[in-house]
């Protein structure tokens, strides 16, 4: 048995009922897919794309073939989800993402929509290949919020664009890429992006470990981590044999189950095997939907909607500015008040003066004032009295002060 050069596998998570990922590793191709819809339909949808996407798993002359076949089947698979959900009005509002790959030779072809990644790690350094079609990046974007503010964003699971019933001609990304031995390709859903760190899936992919050890590791430190979602990953090892495929090819997640209603016997309705699949499912609250559609209407009430949660920050944030300028204020004028309780003895102009406050000045605020002049001239005092009146003498009061300076006047006399 040689060393599997790519693998896929998928795990329902630790908090959803059913799996509504599929991933698949075939020949040439690999694709993860991450289903979304109301009270059903995501699982239906990732399986039916990865069905419909995994004919393409073929040889092709050139990347610019595979580039149009994988394209054409991502907009098979749409047709598909809208013709299905025609046929079973419950799928209304189904949905699914779809990161694919088909290597032809050094070639990556791509395809892309949705939020699943796809990742390249080369010479230990890991990039996203693809980008998130979701409304949180839009606002990265286009400079409204910072990729950090992203990642905690409340509506950061929501999407733009996805294969579904909604939109007949879908926007997908597509893109060649070069790729060469020793490069490693990760497809994961965002079960596994959203929840594990970036270094952390870094570790995985450079512990040394085969493709399917990789997707063991990752899945399993994702568990490890809580797996709120649903997790799929797909790795691919390429080495110089221009070929990364496993045989027989791999198909995880939901669309490894049989989808009875395909074909004849599944028109009737979809509700009785989906409770006998998914007892759960039909107990548990529906798992929301986290696709809204691409209008703009839709778009400017989201901007609409961030901009009144900033503005409620804003509003936070000047309230805290305001306290604590309040605060500095107040204890300012009690440092001050406090100044003005002290008093010390000094020299000015030549004669021996009374302060009412510190020393220290505050940059060019003086927090002292001259309380009472004496008639006691600094000439007149003794050498090391006369310096000691420069370098300013404490008081503990006002009379403290006085009494100071009646000693000062005692040694003039002297
Ligand atoms: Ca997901």
């Amino acid at each position: 048995m040689t060393t599997p050069k790519s693998a896929a596998l998928s795990n329902v998570g630790k908090i959803r009922s059913n799996n509504q990922d599929s991933g698949y590793a075939g020949q040439q191709l690999f694709v993860v897919a991450d289903g979304m819809g109301g009270h059903a339909g995501g699982d239906v949808a990732s399986a039916i794309a990865i069905r419909r996407i995994r004919e393409t798993d073929k040889h092709y002359t050139s990347p610019g073939d595979a580039e149009f076949a994988l394209q054409s089947s991502l907009i098979a698979a749409n047709q598909l989800l809208a013709e299905t959900v025609f046929e079973h009005q419950e799928l209304t509002g189904m949905g699914t993402t779809v990161s694919a790959m088909l290597r032809v030779g050094d070639s990556m072809t791509i395809a892309h929509i949705g939020d699943s990644r796809i990742y390249l790690w080369r010479d230990g350094e890991l990039s996203q290949i693809t980008a998130d079609h979701t409304f949180v990046q839009r606002l990265v974007d286009s400079g409204r919020i910072t990729p950090e503010e992203a990642a905690v964003h409340p509506r950061r699971s929501v999407l733009m664009r996805v294969l579904g019933d909604v939109d007949a001609a879908p926007e997908i990304d597509t893109a060649i890429i070069g790729t060469q031995p020793g490069d490693r390709w990760l497809i994961c859903s965002d079960g596994l992006s959203s929840y594990l760190a970036e270094d952390r899936i870094v570790k995985a992919l450079a512990a040394g470990l085969d493709a399917e050890q990789t997707t063991q590791r990752l899945v399993k430190e994702t568990l490890d981590h809580g797996a709120p979602d649903n997790v799929t990953v797909v790795v691919v090892d390429v080495d110089d044999s221009g070929d990364s495929g496993v045989e027989p090819a791999v198909t995880v997640g939901s669309a490894s189950a049989p989808l009875t209603f395909e074909g004849e016997a599944g028109r009737k309705s979809l509700r009785l095997p989906t409770i006998l699949l998914h007892p759960l499912k039909v107990a548990s609250t529906p798992e929301d939907s986290h696709f809204e559609p691409e209008s703009d209407e839709y778009l400017a009430e989201l901007i609409a909607e961030d901009r009144r949660r900033r503005r409620r920050r804003r509003v936070t944030w000047l309230v805290a500015v305001v306290v604590a300028v309040a605060a500095l204020v107040t204890g300012l004028f009690l440092a001050y008040q406090w100044t003005q309780d002290h008093y010390y003895v000094g020299e000015r102009s030549g004669t021996v003066v009374i302060y009412k406050g510190v020393q220290q000045t505050l940059g060019p605020i003086s927090l002292s004032e001259v309380h009472e002049v004496t008639d006691v001239r600094v000439d007149d005092l003794p050498n090391y009295t006369q310096q000691t009146v420069e370098d300013t003498i404490n008081a503990d009061s006002l009379s403290d002060a006085r009494a100071i300076v009646e000693r000062l006047a005692d040694a003039v006399d002297r």
